[in-house]
């Protein structure tokens, strides 16, 4: 990891900070980051923020973090807050697409990159903090799920420190040996016990599954997300992710990963061992424990969360997952076990169904059928440069599209 922080008298950069740039800043893990660097500005300082469209949101974000750079992706969302951040007389420098995007991810001054972008458009910038060195804070998990080599090749080159911010992942990580090799039975793990909430339908028949609307699944019992991971959620195809996210992440093959449904959401996941032990992480429902963990690592600061009220929950429950009602999550084993571009072809058809069930071109119970459809249809083939995933990605997005205009 860099550390080499230059003071930059135009914005005002201090040199004993950490330099923190937030790709997707105006989303929900985006804002919960900017939460806990606020309660600590004797240690952080904003170097950019980034977002797709919300100009105005950006612009507050600007007003409050003073950051270096503010990225848009829209052009005329860029334009816009441009025009504003100069009317304010504000110092931060707005840039626009993918390119400026890579550029505050890799920039020299920069010592920990939040990468909270949602889905495969988080592909590119978190790809070039990993080779830039950086303390990479990993929250965007299709990233790992369309590139896992590529990225985990890059950040052992480079040797970036790589913490991960999925709330599981990020209780797998506190569970396991502090100096964790990447052996899972080296270190005498026999499984990883992933848990999941099971979403909004964890309770709901199959036959009323056909039926859910939007607003209905981004209704997430104990969490507050953006749309696209509150459907994933919904399908438990965000489970499905996360068992190819920590397949990467802890070189656990398949066999050793086992989801759990855990409706409390208390427990964030567990690392059971060979002589019986099981430990787990457990923790309210909040992310700004393991972005705080992140920003942190190894020390640990406040992150502005509760206190665990133990008396409170009273109760925590386990379940099998249901994999009839909810076939994405076999749907993700399935891709992962295949192995080379399949994972990247299943996040992309599942990016375009998402958005189709949102838009209501399409019910919830095509998204399975969508993606196990276009899996079905599509040859998938080993990964051996970026470019291999980025057809993959784009041939599934033609694949999904056809498939609902046949609908
Ligand atoms: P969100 O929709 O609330 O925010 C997404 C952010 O990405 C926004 O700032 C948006 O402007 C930006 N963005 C969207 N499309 C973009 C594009 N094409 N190019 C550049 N920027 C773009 O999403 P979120 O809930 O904060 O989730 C972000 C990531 O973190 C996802 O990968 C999600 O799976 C992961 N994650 C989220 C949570 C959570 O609690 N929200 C938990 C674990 C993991
Ligand atoms: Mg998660």
């Amino acid at each position: 990891m860099s550390h080499n922080i230059i003071l930059d008298g135009h914005v005002g950069l201090k040199p004993d900070l950490q330099n923190i740039t937030v790709l997707g800043s105006t989303g929900s893990i985006g804002k919960s980051t900017l939460d806990v660097v606020a309660r600590h500005p004797d240690k952080y300082q904003i170097y950019a923020l980034t977002a797709y469209q919300q100009d105005e949101l950006l612009f507050e974000q600007c007003t409050r973090f003073k950051p270096r750079f503010a990225v848009m992706l829209d052009e005329q969302a860029y334009q816009r807050l441009a025009l504003r951040i100069s009317t304010a007389g504000l110092k931060t420098e707005v840039l626009c697409g993918v390119a400026a995007l890579e550029q505050v991810s890799a920039a020299a001054e920069v010592n920990a990159v939040m990468a909270a972008i949602v889905g495969a458009a988080g592909l590119r910038p978190t790809l070039a903090a990993a080779r830039a060195g950086k303390r990479i804070l990993l929250a965007n998990k299709e990233t790992l799920v369309m590139a896992g080599r590529i990225f985990m090749d890059a950040i052992r080159q480079s040797g970036s420190v790589l913490l991960p911010i999925d709330s599981e992942h990020n209780a797998i990580f506190q569970a396991l040996p502090d100096q964790y090799s990447g052996d899972l039975s080296a270190s005498g793990v026999s499984k990883i016990l992933l848990t999941a909430s099971g979403g909004p339908f964890r309770n709901t028949s199959l036959a009323d599954l056909q039926q859910v609307t939007p607003d209905q699944a981004c209704a997430h019992p104990n969490w507050r997300m953006g749309r696209k991971i509150s459907v994933d959620s919904a399908t438990m195809m965000n489970k499905g992710l996360e068992v190819i996210e920590a397949h990467w992440l802890f070189n656990a093959p398949a066999d050793a990963i086992q989801v759990v449904v855990h409706p409390q959401s208390v427990i964030h996941s567990m690392v059971q061992y060979v002589d019986g032990s099981v430990l787990a992480q457990l923790g309210n429902p909040d992310m700004r424990t393991p972005i705080a963990y992140g920003l942190a690592y190894p020390a640990r600061i406040n992150a502005g969360v509760a206190p665990l009220d133990l008396f409170k929950i009273a109760r925590l429950d386990f379940v099998a997952p249901d994999f009839e009602r909810f076939p994405c999550l076999m749907l993700a084993y399935r891709a992962l076990r295949a192995g080379g571009t399949a994972p990247a072809l299943m996040n992309a058809a599942n990016e375009v169904a998402v958005d189709a069930f949102l838009t209501k071109r399409i019910a919830f119970l095509d998204i399975p059928r969508l993606i196990g459809d276009v899996l079905d249809k599509l040859p998938h083939v080993a990964v051996n440069v970026l470019d291999d995933v980025l057809l993959a990605d784009a041939q599934a997005r033609v694949a999904a599209q056809d498939w609902i205009a046949r609908l």
